[in-house]
């Protein structure tokens, strides 16, 4: 079980109920970054007191210095800080609750550190999962999922003891909130539809991924990844209701599944205490009450990103790097209104179709495959 925690991207949706869930289970925090929110991120240490305080843009974090001035808590800005706190010696587990690709240079380094990683920022396994795998392995450093999905397929998977019984995984997704429209009504939607996501509020980055369904091909990758499973051993049904949270096949044909309220405070509890559980004031799943559970077959052509990110997925390579920082590059855009929804499966498309593919990358060959995507995309606007 964590004691003592460093959170990664503290003022965000994982991150403030990661602090929740601290608080509960009486951890100690240790460190809190965020990128800019001074304000925010004054609170939390006003709360949490911890040793240290990161923004990573540097005059937010010279507002933030003079705010703190009066408590222990030292002070540090610049996106180098960010794997500073990811180190913190006191710290048994690092949050990696960031949004983005940033979050790869200091997951890897806090794993070097053999660090419990509890793992929310996807798009680092996307896009460097084998190396991330590989060198937590090395280090014996845990990995465990706070995704919903992931978190449900690893406490499904706690009695397995031989990982070759597994037939397949199975990814529920809540369709987004364009669920049932045609190609034409999606394509008109705006920042403000996308933003209305039906069971789950969370930052911007990943509702409109939810919207899009690439978050569900990202966590398809995310899943291989964990798992070290081949994409044809990972399949995804809606499920409208966001009760099953996922499930796995067995070779017996037996099917374990994990369910409960939408709520993301229970998968960051269970990364906190696993191998254990730990009492919760959460109000439980009232079977009796909740709604019939449904499940459906995805709309591939209605919502191209999910087919895009298993075609990467199949592809290996930096097809997922390039495939991910396409596509944060256009959900940038398309916040901030530049671009339609529409657009952004086709920028992914085109910005995979423009860039080539390196086999068997190093940690270099991954940040350019990155880097050219996000140019790729910006040169198709
Ligand atoms: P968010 O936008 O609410 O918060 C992001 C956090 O990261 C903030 O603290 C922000 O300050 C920080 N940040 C953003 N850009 C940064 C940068 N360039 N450098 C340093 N820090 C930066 O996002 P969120 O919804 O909490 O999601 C965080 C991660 O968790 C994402 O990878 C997301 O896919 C994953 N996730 C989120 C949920 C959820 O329910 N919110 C569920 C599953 C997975
Ligand atoms: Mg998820």
């Amino acid at each position: 079980m964590s004691k003592t925690i460093s959170i990664l991207g503290a003022t965000g949706s994982i991150g403030r109920q990661t602090l929740d869930v601290a608080e509960q289970l009486g951890l100690t925090v240790t460190a809190l970054t965020a990128n800019s929110n001074a304000e925010r991120l004054e609170d939390q240490v006003r709360r949490f007191r911890p040793r240290l305080a990161v923004l990573t843009d540097e005059a937010a974090a010279k507002d933030l210095a003079v705010r703190l001035a009066d408590t222990g808590t030292k002070v540090l800005g610049g996106p180098e800080a960010l794997t500073e706190a990811a180190v913190c010696p006191e710290a048994d587990t690092v949050v990696t609750a960031v949004v983005g690709m940033v979050g790869l240079k200091p997951t890897l380094a806090a794993i070097r550190e053999r660090k419990r990683i509890a793992l929310a920022n996807k798009e680092t396994l996307v896009c460097a999962g084998q190396l991330v795998m590989d060198t937590a392995e090395q280090y014996s450093a845990e990995i465990v999922p706070v995704d919903s999905e992931h978190s449900a397929i690893f406490q499904c998977v706690q009695g397995c003891r031989d990982r070759g019984e597994i037939r397949r995984l199975i990814l529920t997704c809540s369709g987004g909130p364009f669920y049932g429209q045609t190609a034409e009504e999606v394509a008109g939607r705006t920042k403000a539809d996308a933003l209305r996501h039906p069971n789950w509020t969370m930052g911007p980055k990943i509702t409109v991924d939810c919207a899009t369904l690439m978050n569900k091909g990202l966590e398809v990758i995310e899943a291989m990844r964990l798992y070290r499973l081949p994409l044809e051993q990972v399949s995804v049904v809606i499920h409208r209701q966001s009760i099953v949270h996922s499930l796995v096949e067995y070779r017996d044909g037996a099917i374990l599944a994990q369910l409960g309220t939408p709520d993301m405070r229970l998968p960051i509890r269970y990364a906190m205490t696993w191998p254990d559980r730990a009492e919760s004031p959460l109000e439980p799943l009232d079977l009796l009450s909740c709604p019939p559970l449904t499940f459906a077959r995805p709309d591939r052509e209605t919502f191209p990103c999910l087919r895009l990110a298993e075609e990467a997925a199949q592809e290996g390579g930096t097809a997922c790097a390039i495939l991910n920082g396409a596509n944060e590059e256009a959900v940038g855009l398309f916040l901030a209104e530049k671009i339609g929804f529409s657009d952004i499966p086709r920028l992914v498309a085109e910005a995979r179709a423009a860039v080539t593919v390196v086999r068997d990358p190093s940690l270099e060959d991954i940040l350019a495959a990155d880097r050219a995507a996000r140019r790729a995309v910006l040169d198709l606007v």
